[in-house]
This record gives C-alpha cells, sequence and structure tokens, in this order.
C-alpha cells in the first residue's frame, strides 16, 4: 500500500497521480491546527481552504480513488501532517509515502523528516503546477549581482513562446507597463463580478466549536471565492470576456467607487493549483486572437507578466533565497504594526479602504497592498515580522512563498534590493494620481506640515533622510535625494518635525 499525502494548496486534478485508479493507493488530505494556527488567518480563507479540500476528496471519490480525510474536528486528527501519518503508518503497513514538493520551506523540512518518523521511505514528486523549477531563478542569474524580473520573464516567454514570433516579442517590445499606469476615468463602465456563493456554514461553525481564531468577516452562505475547478474556469471565462479589455490600462488604479475593478480575482484558484497558469495564460492570448477590436496587446500582455514573470519569479525569488529570506530586515525597522491594520480605523482614507475591504472581502488588488498599506508601514518604519504576519493572515490568496517575497521583498525592502531594486514609496502625490481617495480624506494631501497634513509626505521624506546611509548611493533614487538636499531648510525642518510628531502617535493618525 501507498500513501500519498495531498496538500490543501495541491488541488490539481490533472495531476498524472489521478491518471489511474489503483487500489493500493490511499490518499491522505488533512485539515490541521498546525495550519490553521501559524498566524491568524481571515476567516474567509480558512473556510475556502476547507471548502475547497473537501469537494477535492469528493471529487477524488467520485473517480473511484480511496481517500482518507481528516476533518479539523476528527477525534483521531493528531492536528499535524506528521502526526497523522504516524497515526496511519502505525495501523497500515505502508510500502512508501509519496508526497508532491511542497511550496513552502517549513513543510518541504517537515516532508523531509517524514521518513525518519513514520519509518517507511518517502518520495516527494513534482507538483507539476510551476511553468519553471524551483531553482530556476538561482541557475538563470547565477554569479549575477541583479536577479531583474524583466529578464526572467522574457526567458519565460522565450522557453515557452507565449506572445513571441519568430524569436521576437509581438507588438515589437516585451513589455507595455507605461501604458498600465492610467487612473480611472469617470465615465468608465464597471463590470459586474463573477462570484460563487458557497454556503459553508457547516465550515465556519466547526471552525468556532473547535475555537479556531480568525479574523475579518463572512457570509457563511455566500462565500465569493471559487473552491471547485468549475467555478474557477467561470472566474477565468467572466475575467477574459469581461475585464480583460480593461486589465493593462486600469491595473494600477484604486477607486472607492469599485473594489475590485479589472482585477481578475483568480489567485486563490491559482495557488490552491484548481488552476493551470498555462491554461489562464493560454486563455487570455486566445481570447486577444479572437477579439483583437476588443482587446489590445498592452492589455493581454500586461496580464501575462503578472502570471509568468512575477508569479514564477517569485517562487524562484523563494527557493533562491529561503530559509535566511524569511529574518531579513534591512532597513531595522522595528516599530509595531499600527492597530488599525485590525480595524481600518485611521483617518487616512485610503488606508481605511485598502484595510477595511481586505477585512470585508480577504482581497486587496497589488497597488493597495503595495502603495497603500505596504507603503504606509514601510514609512512608518513596521517591523517586518509583524507586517509579514498580517499580510499572510489576511489575504484569500497568501501562502508564505508569494506573500513573503512580495511583502519583505518587494514591498518592504527588507532584503536590501534583492527583488525591488527600490523601495516602493511615494508621497500623497502617487495615490492622488492613482485613486479618488484623497478627495475623500481628512488630511490635506498638498500639505507636508501642518494642521491636517496627509501624513503620507511627511513620513515619505523623513524615510529617505533616516536611512540616508543605506539609500543615497542608489542611482534609482538619487532624484528624490536631490530634491530633499535643495528643500529650504525650514521646509525641511518643518517637514521632519512633522514626520516625527506622527511617527510618536501612529495609532491615531
Ligand atoms: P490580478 O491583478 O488579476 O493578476 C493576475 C495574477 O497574477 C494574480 O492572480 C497572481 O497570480 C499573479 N500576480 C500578480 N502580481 C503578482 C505578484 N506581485 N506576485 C505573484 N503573483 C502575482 N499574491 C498572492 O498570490 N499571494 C500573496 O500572499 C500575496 N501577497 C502580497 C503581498 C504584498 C505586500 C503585495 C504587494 C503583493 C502580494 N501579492 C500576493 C501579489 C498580488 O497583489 C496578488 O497576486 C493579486 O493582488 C491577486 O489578485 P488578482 O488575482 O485579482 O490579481
Ligand atoms: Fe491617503 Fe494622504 Fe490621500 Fe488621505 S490625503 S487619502 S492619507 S494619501
Amino acid at each position: 500500500m501507498i500513501l500519498r499525502l495531498i496538500l490543501g494548496d495541491q488541488l490539481n486534478e490533472k495531476h498524472t497521480w489521478f491518471n489511474e485508479v489503483r487500489a493500493d493507493v490511499l490518499y491522505v488530505m488533512m485539515e490541521t491546527r498546525s495550519e490553521t494556527d501559524y498566524v491568524a488567518h481571515h476567516i474567509q480563507k480558512v473556510a475556502a481552504f476547507f471548502a475547497a479540500m473537501r469537494h477535492f476528496a469528493a471529487l477524488l471519490r467520485e473517480k473511484g480513488h480511496r481517500v482518507r480525510y481528516f476533518q479539523l474536528d476528527d477525534a483521531d486528527n493528531t492536528q499535524s501532517f506528521t502526526g497523522n501519518s504516524m497515526f496511519l503508518a502505525s495501523q497500515t503497513p505502508f510500502q512508501r509515502i509519496e508526497c508532491q514538493q511542497p511550496d513552502e520551506y517549513r513543510l518541504d523540512v517537515e516532508f523531509k523528516s517524514l521518513s525518519e518518523h513514520c519509518q517507511v521511505p518517502v518520495q516527494i514528486v513534482d507538483s507539476e503546477h510551476f511553468l519553471t523549477p524551483r531553482d530556476a531563478v538561482g541557475k538563470l542569474f547565477a554569479g549575477k549581482k541583479m536577479f531583474l524580473m524583466e529578464t526572467f520573464y522574457r526567458h519565460v516567454r522565450q522557453k515557452y513562446g507565449i506572445l513571441v514570433d519568430g524569436g521576437k516579442p509581438e507588438g515589437g517590445t516585451w513589455n507595455f507597463d507605461g501604458e498600465n499606469r492610467k487612473k480611472l476615468p469617470a465615465s468608465i463602465h464597471l463590470p459586474n463580478s463573477c462570484e460563487p456563493e458557497n454556503d459553508v456554514s457547516h465550515i465556519t461553525e466547526m471552525l468556532e466549536r473547535q475555537g479556531v481564531v480568525t479574523i475579518g468577516g463572512i457570509d457563511p452562505k455566500k462565500l465569493p471565492h471559487p473552491v471547485t475547478r468549475t467555478q474557477a474556469l467561470a472566474v477565468l471565462e467572466h475575467f477574459t470576456v469581461h475585464l480583460l479589455p480593461n486589465f493593462g490600462s486600469y491595473q494600477d488604479a484604486m477607486s472607492t467607487r469599485h473594489k475590485f475593478l479589472f482585477h481578475s480575482r483568480l489567485s486563490f484558484a491559482l495557488n490552491v493549483k484548481l488552476l493551470h497558469p498555462l491554461e489562464v495564460v493560454n486563455a487570455a492570448v486566445e481570447r486577444w486572437r479572437t477579439h483583437p477590436g476588443q482587446i489590445s496587446l498592452p492589455q493581454v500582455e500586461g496580464f501575462v507578466r503578472q502570471i509568468i514573470g512575477w508569479r514564477e519569479y517569485m517562487r524562484g525569488m523563494y527557493w533562491h533565497a529561503m530559509p535566511g529570506f524569511a529574518t531579513k530586515n534591512y532597513l531595522n525597522h522595528t516599530a509595531p504594526l499600527p492597530g488599525f491594520y485590525w480595524t481600518g480605523d485611521t483617518k487616512m482614507n485610503c488606508v481605511r479602504h485598502a484595510v477595511r475591504q481586505s477585512l470585508d472581502d480577504a482581497y486587496a488588488h497589488h497597488i493597495q497592498r503595495l502603495m497603500v498599506t505596504g507603503n504606509f508601514a514601510l514609512l512608518a518604519g513596521v517591523n517586518p515580522d509583524e507586517l509579514d504576519a498580517w499580510y499572510l493572515g489576511i489575504y484569500i490568496d497568501a501562502i508564505e512563498w508569494v506573500e513573503i517575497t512580495n511583502t519583505r521583498g518587494m514591498s518592504q525592502f527588507a532584503d536590501g534590493g534583492l527583488i525591488g531594486t527600490k523601495p516602493y514609496v511615494s508621497s500623497a502625490n502617487y495615490i492622488d494620481k492613482m485613486s479618488d481617495y484623497c478627495a475623500g480624506c481628512a488630511y490635506d494631501k498638498k500639505k507636508r506640515h501642518g494642521q491636517d497634513a496627509c501624513p503620507f509626505n511627511s513620513l515619505y521624506w523623513h524615510f529617505y533622510e533616516r536611512h540616508r546611509d543605506k539609500l543615497a548611493r542608489n542611482p534609482r533614487i538619487g532624484m528624490a535625494y536631490r530634491m530633499l538636499d535643495n528643500m529650504e531648510p525650514a521646509e525641511k525642518q518643518a517637514t521632519m518635525a512633522q514626520a516625527e510628531k506622527y511617527l510618536a502617535c501612529v495609532d491615531e493618525l
């Protein structure tokens, strides 16, 4: 008998494991406290994971596979992968345990020690999900100081021939990033969302009975995230038909009028492997090819770049830089995470919107995460450990390999520039350019100091001033230092004093 372990983010029914039904294979899936408790997760995230896992187990059984599923409240659940595997191995003499390569470092370590604990050999096979192997980034940039995403992205596009014609990029350029930065026009038609309505009340009731601590809100009768492949394919279809035509143009826009804009909301389905990245990219490219009058190349290229560029690159960076990456704190930031990250109770309209939406929907789009909550935390000098725990808990798609690289690397510059070549900080100027937040804010976007001055403005200059020794030589931020150095002494002094006043009472902002 062979025991095959399936993790909650390995719900890939197309995996070659399932090509044949074998009487000598027992598939094992488990809901465990080791997973629910390593940070406080959003209630929608836990419910979506467990619902998707339960559907997957039912699907395997329907197809004739043998499945042992541990519910969180099962009496014989030891609440860890190792404990449950040991329990099963003590009952049945397994020939070996087989696992798919996990995506998280901590599980990789745990799986490698399973053999010792269970006294049977363990074989780890490919998860057959990603387009590139774990070591792809490390190998491509071997001996190099810079790990540029753009270089990696072009490499993957060439390798898979995506939007490539005769080795050259379609449209004559690899990247239309410059066309991805439009503010949302007032006149634009905002499409409806495609939201499944999953009844997960049996799961939320169980979580409550078991005393699992979660954050955020939920309507247990209408969980709006896809938990089956059929639902995920419907979200993908909705995206390519209704959202892709405007995806690239308004990718960076933020608005109080619409939470999701033209974003796909496919990250959960992708990260739990209900969908394969190549099928998602192919669906978008196919829609563009068959509807050239409706969808322009920059829209589809912008989307392809997120999936085969950023997503694959982040995974490669994770395996290149772990485990040391998890404790990086290049700027030595130590401030506690402000309380309003857990409530949204702040006068800063942009932060209030991003946090409340995250608590309500377990979702905020990339620019809200990077240029609002991430930006503020970086300006306020928040300890990356606390921030990581927040990002890892609050989002529906948060799994360490893609959360930590985005948070510590891209957003917090805690890796000293391995992932991002400069810190993503901005004053109110950028937020106002890309959103309608400032118009309804208690703070004045134009003021650096004085009554109601927008906190982002003084904190932005204070950030550069206090990290001069580490950042001033970075050629990508020379301009900011030139502006700081040309500031009138009285103006600079008032700006720094304002920032320090704000830093002393961050929770009250
Ligand atoms: P869309 O905007 O529609 O993009 C399409 C897809 O591209 C996404 O579904 C995602 O799979 C991929 N993608 C886009 N940007 C990135 C990126 N920077 N890194 C990796 N994949 C990307 N993404 C996660 O999946 N899990 C996380 O825990 C996570 N944490 C983040 C934390 C911070 C601080 C930041 C700045 C970004 C984080 N991201 C994370 C990346 C990105 O914000 C989300 O993937 C995206 O917002 C998901 O929404 P969507 O599916 O509507 O994406
Ligand atoms: Fe955010 Fe400042 Fe704009 Fe208010 S004024 S929404 S705090 S950037």
